[in-house]
Protein backbone atom coordinates (compact mmCIF):
# COMPACT_ATOMS: atom_id res chain seq x y z
CA UNK A 1 0.00 0.00 0.00
CA UNK A 2 0.52 2.76 -0.55
CA UNK A 3 -0.43 6.95 0.56
CA UNK A 4 0.72 10.47 -0.12
CA UNK A 5 1.77 10.77 3.87
CA UNK A 6 4.45 7.83 3.69
CA UNK A 7 6.11 9.79 1.77
CA UNK A 8 8.83 12.77 2.20
CA UNK A 9 7.36 16.42 1.09
CA UNK A 10 9.35 18.97 -1.21
CA UNK A 11 11.01 21.56 0.47
CA UNK A 12 12.09 24.44 -0.45
CA UNK A 13 15.76 23.12 0.08
CA UNK A 14 14.95 20.01 -2.24
CA UNK A 15 13.76 22.52 -4.55
CA UNK A 16 17.25 24.66 -3.99
CA UNK A 17 19.24 21.06 -4.91
CA UNK A 18 16.89 20.34 -8.18
CA UNK A 19 17.35 24.20 -9.45
CA UNK A 20 21.49 23.09 -9.17
CA UNK A 21 20.80 20.06 -10.81
CA UNK A 22 18.70 21.69 -14.38
CA UNK A 23 19.29 25.33 -13.39
CA UNK A 24 15.97 27.56 -11.82
CA UNK A 25 14.07 27.35 -15.12
CA UNK A 26 13.96 24.10 -15.34
CA UNK A 27 11.95 23.84 -12.49
CA UNK A 28 8.04 24.65 -12.17
CA UNK A 29 6.64 25.41 -8.94
CA UNK A 30 4.18 27.62 -10.10
CA UNK A 31 0.96 27.84 -11.92
CA UNK A 32 2.56 26.76 -15.15
CA UNK A 33 2.34 23.07 -13.09
CA UNK A 34 -1.17 22.99 -14.18
CA UNK A 35 -0.30 21.68 -17.42
CA UNK A 36 1.73 18.39 -15.77
CA UNK A 37 -1.59 17.37 -13.74
CA UNK A 38 -3.47 15.00 -16.07
CA UNK A 39 -3.29 13.30 -19.49
CA UNK A 40 -5.74 12.44 -21.73
CA UNK A 41 -7.21 9.52 -19.96
CA UNK A 42 -11.56 10.01 -20.00
CA UNK A 43 -12.90 11.80 -16.94
CA UNK A 44 -9.50 11.35 -14.56
CA UNK A 45 -8.93 13.42 -11.24
CA UNK A 46 -6.59 15.75 -11.56
CA UNK A 47 -3.06 15.79 -9.13
CA UNK A 48 -0.71 18.86 -8.58
CA UNK A 49 2.51 17.93 -8.71
CA UNK A 50 4.89 19.82 -6.15
CA UNK A 51 7.39 20.34 -8.55
CA UNK A 52 8.09 19.93 -12.52
CA UNK A 53 11.44 19.12 -13.06
CA UNK A 54 13.26 19.15 -16.53
CA UNK A 55 16.15 17.44 -17.23
CA UNK A 56 18.40 17.81 -20.68
CA UNK A 57 20.68 14.96 -20.23
CA UNK A 58 21.39 11.73 -18.12
CA UNK A 59 23.65 12.66 -15.88
CA UNK A 60 20.93 15.43 -14.28
CA UNK A 61 18.70 12.61 -13.89
CA UNK A 62 20.58 10.46 -12.17
CA UNK A 63 21.29 13.14 -9.77
CA UNK A 64 17.48 13.91 -9.60
CA UNK A 65 16.85 10.30 -8.83
CA UNK A 66 19.40 9.60 -5.96
CA UNK A 67 17.98 13.33 -4.92
CA UNK A 68 14.23 11.92 -4.26
CA UNK A 69 15.39 8.37 -3.49
CA UNK A 70 17.35 9.33 -0.57
CA UNK A 71 14.36 11.95 0.25
CA UNK A 72 11.86 9.95 -0.83
CA UNK A 73 9.63 11.19 -2.68
CA UNK A 74 7.40 10.09 -5.47
CA UNK A 75 8.33 10.87 -8.80
CA UNK A 76 5.81 10.68 -12.14
CA UNK A 77 8.17 10.05 -15.31
CA UNK A 78 6.05 12.21 -18.32
CA UNK A 79 6.60 12.34 -21.61
CA UNK A 80 3.66 13.95 -23.72
CA UNK A 81 0.58 13.46 -21.65
CA UNK A 82 -1.13 11.81 -24.42
CA UNK A 83 -1.60 8.55 -22.26
CA UNK A 84 -5.12 7.09 -21.47
CA UNK A 85 -4.75 5.50 -18.50
CA UNK A 86 -3.72 8.23 -16.07
CA UNK A 87 0.28 6.89 -16.36
CA UNK A 88 1.59 10.31 -16.22
CA UNK A 89 -0.41 11.57 -13.67
CA UNK A 90 1.13 12.49 -10.39
CA UNK A 91 -1.31 10.89 -8.05
CA UNK A 92 0.83 11.02 -4.86
CA UNK A 93 2.59 14.60 -5.98
CA UNK A 94 5.76 14.87 -5.25
CA UNK A 95 8.42 15.08 -8.48
CA UNK A 96 6.95 15.60 -12.41
CA UNK A 97 10.12 14.30 -14.24
CA UNK A 98 9.82 15.46 -17.72
CA UNK A 99 11.13 14.29 -20.93
CA UNK A 100 10.22 17.30 -22.84
CA UNK A 101 13.77 18.65 -22.84
CA UNK A 102 15.97 15.57 -23.61
CA UNK A 103 14.86 15.69 -27.37
CA UNK A 104 18.05 14.92 -29.38
CA UNK A 105 17.31 12.04 -31.94
CA UNK A 106 21.50 11.03 -31.42
CA UNK A 107 22.34 8.77 -34.57
CA UNK A 108 20.41 7.55 -37.51
CA UNK A 109 22.48 4.20 -38.68
CA UNK A 110 21.84 3.44 -42.24
CA UNK A 111 24.31 0.84 -42.23
CA UNK A 112 22.64 -1.22 -39.59
CA UNK A 113 19.24 0.35 -39.76
CA UNK A 114 18.76 1.64 -35.81
CA UNK A 115 17.86 5.01 -34.65
CA UNK A 116 18.87 6.35 -31.01
CA UNK A 117 17.06 8.87 -29.58
CA UNK A 118 16.69 10.81 -26.22
CA UNK A 119 12.80 10.01 -24.76
CA UNK A 120 11.38 12.82 -25.46
CA UNK A 121 11.97 13.17 -29.51
CA UNK A 122 8.20 12.86 -30.47
CA UNK A 123 7.29 10.11 -33.17
CA UNK A 124 6.48 12.89 -35.62
CA UNK A 125 10.22 13.89 -35.20
CA UNK A 126 11.83 10.39 -35.41
CA UNK A 127 9.92 9.44 -38.85
CA UNK A 128 10.89 12.55 -40.28
CA UNK A 129 14.28 12.24 -39.42
CA UNK A 130 14.60 8.01 -40.56
CA UNK A 131 12.45 9.43 -43.86
CA UNK A 132 15.14 11.79 -44.50
CA UNK A 133 17.52 9.17 -44.54
CA UNK A 134 15.34 6.87 -46.66
CA UNK A 135 14.15 4.55 -44.10
CA UNK A 136 11.14 4.03 -42.12
CA UNK A 137 10.21 3.19 -38.38
CA UNK A 138 6.61 2.03 -39.49
CA UNK A 139 5.02 2.29 -36.17
CA UNK A 140 1.84 4.62 -36.08
CA UNK A 141 0.33 4.85 -32.48
CA UNK A 142 -2.47 7.16 -33.23
CA UNK A 143 -1.05 10.08 -31.59
CA UNK A 144 1.61 11.98 -33.26
CA UNK A 145 2.83 13.99 -30.86
CA UNK A 146 3.57 11.43 -28.02
CA UNK A 147 6.99 10.55 -27.09
CA UNK A 148 9.09 7.92 -28.18
CA UNK A 149 9.81 7.24 -24.33
CA UNK A 150 5.75 7.28 -23.68
CA UNK A 151 5.53 4.69 -26.90
CA UNK A 152 8.11 2.56 -25.10
CA UNK A 153 6.62 3.07 -21.36
CA UNK A 154 3.39 1.99 -22.65
CA UNK A 155 4.29 -0.52 -25.38
CA UNK A 156 2.42 1.59 -27.41
CA UNK A 157 0.58 -0.13 -30.45
CA UNK A 158 -1.66 2.04 -33.25
CA UNK A 159 -2.87 1.34 -36.34
CA UNK A 160 0.01 -0.36 -38.34
CA UNK A 161 0.33 -3.40 -35.91
CA UNK A 162 -1.30 -6.22 -37.89
CA UNK A 163 1.77 -6.05 -40.40
CA UNK A 164 4.62 -4.80 -37.89
CA UNK A 165 3.18 -5.28 -34.26
CA UNK A 166 3.99 -3.04 -31.57
CA UNK A 167 6.55 -1.28 -29.72
CA UNK A 168 8.44 -3.85 -28.26
CA UNK A 169 8.93 -5.36 -31.51
CA UNK A 170 11.32 -2.55 -32.86
CA UNK A 171 13.32 -1.79 -29.79
CA UNK A 172 16.52 -2.98 -29.44
CA UNK A 173 17.73 -1.70 -26.77
CA UNK A 174 17.46 1.39 -23.99
CA UNK A 175 19.82 3.65 -21.17
CA UNK A 176 17.82 3.84 -18.31
CA UNK A 177 18.20 5.32 -15.27
CA UNK A 178 17.03 3.20 -11.69
CA UNK A 179 15.28 5.16 -8.64
CA UNK A 180 18.79 4.95 -7.15
CA UNK A 181 20.65 7.10 -9.73
CA UNK A 182 22.32 3.69 -11.57
CA UNK A 183 22.76 4.00 -15.29
CA UNK A 184 21.18 0.49 -17.09
CA UNK A 185 21.78 -0.50 -20.52
CA UNK A 186 20.11 -3.00 -22.38
CA UNK A 187 20.39 -4.66 -25.40
CA UNK A 188 22.14 -2.91 -28.12
CA UNK A 189 22.28 -2.30 -32.00
CA UNK A 190 21.84 -6.00 -33.04
CA UNK A 191 18.92 -8.44 -33.66
CA UNK A 192 19.46 -11.37 -31.44
CA UNK A 193 19.86 -12.12 -27.76
CA UNK A 194 20.77 -14.81 -26.14
CA UNK A 195 22.04 -13.02 -23.18
CA UNK A 196 20.70 -13.74 -19.94
CA UNK A 197 17.14 -11.83 -18.90
CA UNK A 198 15.85 -9.30 -21.44
CA UNK A 199 15.34 -6.65 -19.76
CA UNK A 200 14.92 -4.38 -22.55
CA UNK A 201 11.24 -6.08 -22.94
CA UNK A 202 10.92 -5.91 -19.14
CA UNK A 203 10.97 -2.21 -19.42
CA UNK A 204 8.80 -1.72 -22.28
CA UNK A 205 5.59 -1.32 -20.89
CA UNK A 206 6.52 -1.00 -17.57
CA UNK A 207 4.64 2.42 -17.25
CA UNK A 208 7.64 4.48 -15.60
CA UNK A 209 7.36 2.13 -12.24
CA UNK A 210 10.96 0.63 -12.98
CA UNK A 211 13.22 3.35 -14.18
CA UNK A 212 13.22 6.63 -16.43
CA UNK A 213 14.15 5.16 -20.11
CA UNK A 214 16.86 8.06 -21.28
CA UNK A 215 17.56 6.83 -24.05
CA UNK A 216 16.41 4.70 -27.02
CA UNK A 217 17.93 2.39 -29.91
CA UNK A 218 14.83 1.40 -32.60
CA UNK A 219 14.92 -0.90 -35.82
CA UNK A 220 14.23 0.74 -39.00
CA UNK A 221 12.98 -0.85 -42.21
CA UNK A 222 13.36 0.33 -45.88
CA UNK A 223 10.10 2.56 -46.94
CA UNK A 224 7.47 0.68 -48.71
CA UNK A 225 6.78 1.90 -52.25
CA UNK A 226 3.08 2.10 -52.55
CA UNK A 227 0.86 3.16 -49.52
CA UNK A 228 -3.04 3.00 -49.79
CA UNK A 229 -6.53 2.64 -48.04
CA UNK A 230 -9.49 0.64 -48.96
CA UNK A 231 -12.60 1.70 -47.23
CA UNK A 232 -14.94 -0.77 -47.16
CA UNK A 233 -18.56 -0.55 -46.24
CA UNK A 234 -20.67 -3.13 -44.84
CA UNK A 235 -24.84 -3.24 -43.52
CA UNK A 236 -23.66 -4.56 -40.59
CA UNK A 237 -21.08 -4.61 -37.89
CA UNK A 238 -20.75 -8.43 -37.66
CA UNK A 239 -20.49 -8.65 -41.28
CA UNK A 240 -17.38 -5.99 -41.31
CA UNK A 241 -15.76 -7.50 -38.39
CA UNK A 242 -16.70 -11.36 -39.82
CA UNK A 243 -14.82 -10.20 -43.44
CA UNK A 244 -11.06 -9.87 -41.31
CA UNK A 245 -10.45 -13.93 -40.53
CA UNK A 246 -11.58 -13.97 -44.07
CA UNK A 247 -8.90 -11.44 -45.18
CA UNK A 248 -6.04 -13.13 -43.09
CA UNK A 249 -6.71 -16.73 -43.72
CA UNK A 250 -6.76 -15.88 -47.82
CA UNK A 251 -3.01 -15.39 -46.69
CA UNK A 252 -3.29 -10.95 -47.24
CA UNK A 253 -1.44 -9.18 -44.53
CA UNK A 254 -2.45 -5.29 -44.61
CA UNK A 255 -0.55 -2.98 -42.62
CA UNK A 256 -3.68 -2.45 -40.46
CA UNK A 257 -7.06 -3.69 -40.51
CA UNK A 258 -9.58 -0.90 -38.69
CA UNK A 259 -13.27 -1.38 -37.76
CA UNK A 260 -16.08 1.12 -37.11
CA UNK A 261 -19.56 2.21 -36.99
CA UNK A 262 -21.81 4.75 -39.05
CA UNK A 263 -22.06 6.24 -35.44
CA UNK A 264 -18.85 7.61 -34.89
CA UNK A 265 -18.10 8.45 -38.38
CA UNK A 266 -21.61 10.56 -38.38
CA UNK A 267 -19.88 12.30 -34.71
CA UNK A 268 -16.80 12.58 -36.60
CA UNK A 269 -18.37 14.66 -40.09
CA UNK A 270 -20.47 16.64 -37.67
CA UNK A 271 -17.30 17.60 -35.53
CA UNK A 272 -15.03 18.40 -38.70
CA UNK A 273 -17.21 19.51 -41.32
CA UNK A 274 -15.62 16.54 -43.73
CA UNK A 275 -17.60 14.22 -45.31
CA UNK A 276 -16.12 10.69 -45.47
CA UNK A 277 -17.04 8.65 -48.85
CA UNK A 278 -19.98 6.11 -48.58
CA UNK A 279 -21.15 7.59 -45.33
CA UNK A 280 -24.42 5.73 -45.13
CA UNK A 281 -24.05 2.29 -44.12
CA UNK A 282 -23.67 0.50 -40.57
CA UNK A 283 -20.02 -0.46 -40.58
CA UNK A 284 -17.10 -0.01 -42.53
CA UNK A 285 -12.96 -1.31 -42.35
CA UNK A 286 -10.16 0.51 -43.56
CA UNK A 287 -7.58 -1.38 -44.60
CA UNK A 288 -4.21 0.33 -44.64
CA UNK A 289 -1.91 -0.89 -47.44
CA UNK A 290 1.65 -1.12 -48.35
CA UNK A 291 3.52 -2.88 -50.87
CA UNK A 292 6.40 -2.73 -52.80
CA UNK A 293 5.33 -1.23 -56.36
CA UNK A 294 2.16 -0.58 -58.11
CA UNK A 295 1.72 -4.11 -59.61
CA UNK A 296 2.19 -5.62 -55.55
CA UNK A 297 -0.42 -2.95 -54.66
CA UNK A 298 -3.05 -4.17 -57.92
CA UNK A 299 -2.69 -7.61 -56.56
CA UNK A 300 -3.05 -7.52 -52.75
CA UNK A 301 -6.37 -5.08 -53.07
CA UNK A 302 -7.97 -7.01 -56.11
CA UNK A 303 -7.70 -10.30 -53.15
CA UNK A 304 -9.25 -8.27 -50.61
CA UNK A 305 -11.86 -6.92 -53.07
CA UNK A 306 -12.44 -10.78 -54.12
CA UNK A 307 -12.61 -11.65 -50.20
CA UNK A 308 -14.86 -8.38 -49.25
CA UNK A 309 -17.42 -8.84 -51.79
CA UNK A 310 -17.62 -12.76 -50.78
CA UNK A 311 -17.93 -11.75 -47.32
CA UNK A 312 -20.96 -9.55 -47.24
CA UNK A 313 -18.88 -5.82 -48.55
CA UNK A 314 -21.57 -3.29 -50.20
CA UNK A 315 -18.99 -1.26 -52.17
CA UNK A 316 -15.69 -0.98 -52.14
CA UNK A 317 -13.28 2.61 -52.21
CA UNK A 318 -10.04 3.06 -52.94
CA UNK A 319 -8.84 6.26 -52.00
CA UNK A 320 -6.77 6.71 -54.61
CA UNK A 321 -5.23 10.41 -53.82
CA UNK A 322 -2.58 12.02 -50.70
CA UNK A 323 -5.88 14.11 -50.35
CA UNK A 324 -8.30 10.70 -49.56
CA UNK A 325 -5.69 8.82 -47.91
CA UNK A 326 -5.22 11.89 -45.15
CA UNK A 327 -8.77 12.83 -45.04
CA UNK A 328 -9.75 8.69 -44.17
CA UNK A 329 -6.21 8.80 -41.86
CA UNK A 330 -7.30 12.00 -40.02
CA UNK A 331 -10.87 10.57 -39.06
CA UNK A 332 -9.50 7.67 -37.38
CA UNK A 333 -6.93 9.96 -35.56
CA UNK A 334 -9.59 12.24 -34.64
CA UNK A 335 -11.90 9.69 -33.01
CA UNK A 336 -11.04 9.81 -29.36
CA UNK A 337 -11.76 14.02 -29.68
CA UNK A 338 -14.50 13.44 -31.38
CA UNK A 339 -16.00 10.81 -28.98
CA UNK A 340 -14.52 13.05 -26.12
CA UNK A 341 -16.77 16.02 -27.75
CA UNK A 342 -19.92 13.26 -27.40
CA UNK A 343 -19.73 12.21 -24.22
CA UNK A 344 -17.35 9.99 -23.41
CA UNK A 345 -16.86 8.61 -19.64
CA UNK A 346 -14.71 6.03 -19.83
CA UNK A 347 -12.73 3.43 -22.26
CA UNK A 348 -11.92 -0.15 -22.27
CA UNK A 349 -8.84 -0.98 -24.00
CA UNK A 350 -9.81 -4.65 -24.24
CA UNK A 351 -7.79 -7.53 -26.62
CA UNK A 352 -8.51 -10.89 -27.25
CA UNK A 353 -7.89 -13.74 -30.17
CA UNK A 354 -8.49 -11.86 -33.51
CA UNK A 355 -10.54 -14.93 -34.73
CA UNK A 356 -12.86 -13.50 -31.69
CA UNK A 357 -13.19 -10.38 -32.32
CA UNK A 358 -16.96 -10.71 -33.69
CA UNK A 359 -17.61 -12.54 -31.10
CA UNK A 360 -16.04 -10.03 -28.58
CA UNK A 361 -17.96 -6.95 -29.64
CA UNK A 362 -21.51 -8.73 -30.41
CA UNK A 363 -20.99 -9.82 -26.44
CA UNK A 364 -19.56 -6.18 -25.64
CA UNK A 365 -22.57 -4.96 -27.13
CA UNK A 366 -25.28 -7.06 -25.17
CA UNK A 367 -23.45 -6.22 -22.01
CA UNK A 368 -24.00 -2.41 -22.91
CA UNK A 369 -28.05 -2.98 -23.53
CA UNK A 370 -27.96 -4.99 -20.82
CA UNK A 371 -26.97 -2.63 -18.75
CA UNK A 372 -28.56 0.49 -20.43
CA UNK A 373 -25.13 1.82 -21.18
CA UNK A 374 -24.31 2.95 -24.55
CA UNK A 375 -20.76 1.74 -26.12
CA UNK A 376 -19.36 2.58 -29.17
CA UNK A 377 -17.05 -0.17 -30.39
CA UNK A 378 -14.17 0.76 -32.74
CA UNK A 379 -10.82 -0.65 -32.95
CA UNK A 380 -7.64 -2.30 -34.57
CA UNK A 381 -9.92 -5.59 -35.56
CA UNK A 382 -6.81 -6.86 -37.52
CA UNK A 383 -5.23 -7.26 -34.03
CA UNK A 384 -7.88 -8.30 -31.72
CA UNK A 385 -7.62 -4.80 -30.17
CA UNK A 386 -11.16 -3.51 -29.54
CA UNK A 387 -11.62 -0.29 -28.13
CA UNK A 388 -15.21 0.36 -26.09
CA UNK A 389 -15.92 3.81 -25.52
CA UNK A 390 -18.27 4.06 -22.31
CA UNK A 391 -20.68 7.01 -23.31
CA UNK A 392 -22.82 8.77 -21.23
CA UNK A 393 -23.75 11.93 -19.25
CA UNK A 394 -21.42 12.30 -16.45
CA UNK A 395 -23.50 14.28 -14.03
CA UNK A 396 -26.04 11.42 -14.15
CA UNK A 397 -24.90 8.27 -15.26
CA UNK A 398 -25.06 5.82 -12.57
CA UNK A 399 -21.47 5.19 -11.77
CA UNK A 400 -22.04 1.72 -9.96
CA UNK A 401 -23.49 0.40 -13.25
CA UNK A 402 -20.95 1.76 -15.21
CA UNK A 403 -17.71 -0.24 -13.35
CA UNK A 404 -19.87 -3.33 -13.20
CA UNK A 405 -20.40 -2.94 -17.09
CA UNK A 406 -16.77 -1.70 -17.19
CA UNK A 407 -15.97 -5.34 -15.02
CA UNK A 408 -17.97 -7.00 -17.20
CA UNK A 409 -16.54 -5.87 -20.66
CA UNK A 410 -13.38 -7.03 -18.86
CA UNK A 411 -14.64 -10.23 -17.94
CA UNK A 412 -15.79 -11.42 -21.26
CA UNK A 413 -12.87 -10.12 -22.77
CA UNK A 414 -10.21 -12.56 -20.09
CA UNK A 415 -13.04 -15.49 -20.77
CA UNK A 416 -11.97 -15.10 -24.28
CA UNK A 417 -8.39 -15.89 -23.98
CA UNK A 418 -7.73 -11.79 -23.90
CA UNK A 419 -6.79 -9.28 -21.40
CA UNK A 420 -7.55 -6.19 -20.40
CA UNK A 421 -5.43 -3.57 -22.18
CA UNK A 422 -3.92 -4.28 -25.80
CA UNK A 423 -2.06 -0.73 -26.02
CA UNK A 424 -3.38 1.83 -23.70
CA UNK A 425 -1.54 0.19 -20.10
CA UNK A 426 -2.85 0.46 -16.97
CA UNK A 427 -1.67 3.58 -15.26
CA UNK A 428 -4.21 3.78 -12.07
CA UNK A 429 -7.33 4.27 -13.81
CA UNK A 430 -7.24 0.28 -14.94
CA UNK A 431 -4.38 -0.62 -11.99
CA UNK A 432 -8.13 -1.80 -9.75
CA UNK A 433 -8.85 -4.43 -12.83
CA UNK A 434 -5.57 -5.68 -13.15
CA UNK A 435 -6.49 -8.79 -10.87
CA UNK A 436 -9.11 -9.99 -13.44
CA UNK A 437 -6.41 -10.59 -15.73
CA UNK A 438 -3.61 -12.02 -13.82
CA UNK A 439 -3.68 -14.40 -10.75
CA UNK A 440 -2.00 -13.79 -7.35
CA UNK A 441 1.03 -15.29 -8.23
CA UNK A 442 1.40 -13.27 -11.19
CA UNK A 443 0.67 -9.89 -9.15
CA UNK A 444 3.07 -11.00 -6.80
CA UNK A 445 5.88 -11.96 -8.76
CA UNK A 446 5.69 -8.52 -10.47
CA UNK A 447 5.50 -6.92 -6.90
CA UNK A 448 8.74 -8.36 -6.58
CA UNK A 449 10.62 -7.26 -10.16
CA UNK A 450 8.82 -3.79 -8.73
CA UNK A 451 10.68 -3.79 -5.54
CA UNK A 452 14.09 -5.68 -7.30
CA UNK A 453 14.20 -2.68 -9.71
CA UNK A 454 12.83 0.18 -6.78
CA UNK A 455 12.95 -1.06 -3.32
CA UNK A 456 11.52 2.20 -1.65
CA UNK A 457 8.93 2.26 -4.75
CA UNK A 458 9.72 5.92 -5.42
CA UNK A 459 8.87 5.03 -9.01
CA UNK A 460 5.57 6.08 -10.36
CA UNK A 461 3.89 4.62 -6.79
CA UNK A 462 0.35 3.75 -7.09
CA UNK A 463 0.09 2.33 -10.57
CA UNK A 464 -0.20 -0.68 -12.21
CA UNK A 465 0.72 -2.82 -9.78
C1 LIG B 1 -5.91 10.88 -29.80
C2 LIG B 1 -5.09 9.77 -29.20
C3 LIG B 1 -4.87 8.63 -29.94
C4 LIG B 1 -4.10 7.60 -29.41
N1 LIG B 1 -3.90 6.49 -30.17
C5 LIG B 1 -3.14 5.49 -29.69
C6 LIG B 1 -2.91 4.32 -30.47
O1 LIG B 1 -3.38 4.19 -31.58
N2 LIG B 1 -2.13 3.36 -29.93
C7 LIG B 1 -1.57 3.48 -28.68
O2 LIG B 1 -0.86 2.57 -28.26
N3 LIG B 1 -1.81 4.56 -27.92
C8 LIG B 1 -2.56 5.57 -28.38
N4 LIG B 1 -2.79 6.67 -27.61
C9 LIG B 1 -2.25 6.74 -26.24
C10 LIG B 1 -0.90 7.48 -26.10
O3 LIG B 1 -0.62 8.32 -27.18
C11 LIG B 1 0.22 6.48 -25.91
O4 LIG B 1 0.02 5.79 -24.69
C12 LIG B 1 1.62 7.08 -25.88
O5 LIG B 1 2.57 6.04 -25.92
C13 LIG B 1 1.90 7.95 -24.65
O6 LIG B 1 3.07 8.71 -24.91
P1 LIG B 1 3.34 10.07 -24.09
O7 LIG B 1 4.65 10.63 -24.51
O8 LIG B 1 2.19 10.99 -24.22
O9 LIG B 1 3.46 9.49 -22.62
P2 LIG B 1 2.79 9.97 -21.27
O10 LIG B 1 1.31 9.98 -21.39
O11 LIG B 1 3.44 11.22 -20.84
O12 LIG B 1 3.23 8.77 -20.32
C14 LIG B 1 2.72 7.48 -20.52
C15 LIG B 1 3.38 6.52 -19.50
O13 LIG B 1 4.76 6.39 -19.79
C16 LIG B 1 5.57 6.80 -18.69
N5 LIG B 1 6.73 7.49 -19.27
C17 LIG B 1 6.74 8.50 -20.17
N6 LIG B 1 8.01 8.82 -20.49
C18 LIG B 1 8.83 7.99 -19.78
C19 LIG B 1 10.24 7.81 -19.67
N7 LIG B 1 11.10 8.55 -20.37
N8 LIG B 1 10.70 6.84 -18.84
C20 LIG B 1 9.86 6.05 -18.12
N9 LIG B 1 8.52 6.19 -18.18
C21 LIG B 1 8.00 7.13 -19.01
C22 LIG B 1 4.67 7.68 -17.84
O14 LIG B 1 5.04 7.66 -16.48
C23 LIG B 1 3.32 7.03 -18.07
O15 LIG B 1 3.15 5.94 -17.20
C24 LIG B 1 -3.56 7.72 -28.10
C25 LIG B 1 -3.80 8.87 -27.35
C26 LIG B 1 -4.56 9.89 -27.88
C27 LIG B 1 -4.80 11.12 -27.05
Amino acid sequence: MVSGTDYGKVTSDIVRQLSEIVGEKNVLTGDDRMNYNKDEAPRAKTYLPDVVVKPGDTASVCRILKLAEDNHIPVTPRGAGTGLSGGAVPILGGISLSSERMKRILEVDEANFSATTEPGVTLVELCAAVEAKGLYYPLYPGEKLATIGGNVSTNAGGMRAVKYGVTRNFVLGLEAVLASGEVVRTGGKYFKCSTAYDLTQLLIGSEGTLAFVTEITVRLITPPGVREILFIPFRSLSDAIGCVPAILKAGILPVGLEFMEKDVIDMYEKYSGKKIPMHDYAAYLMVIIESENEDAFINISERIEDVATKNGAVDIFVAGSEAARANLLEAREKFHAVVTQNGLLDIADVVVPRSKVAEYVQKAKQIGRENGISIIAHGHAGDGNVHLEIMGDAATIDQKKEKETLIKLFEAGVGMGGTISGEHGIGYTKKGYLPLASSPEKLQLMRRIKLAFDPHNIMNPGKVV
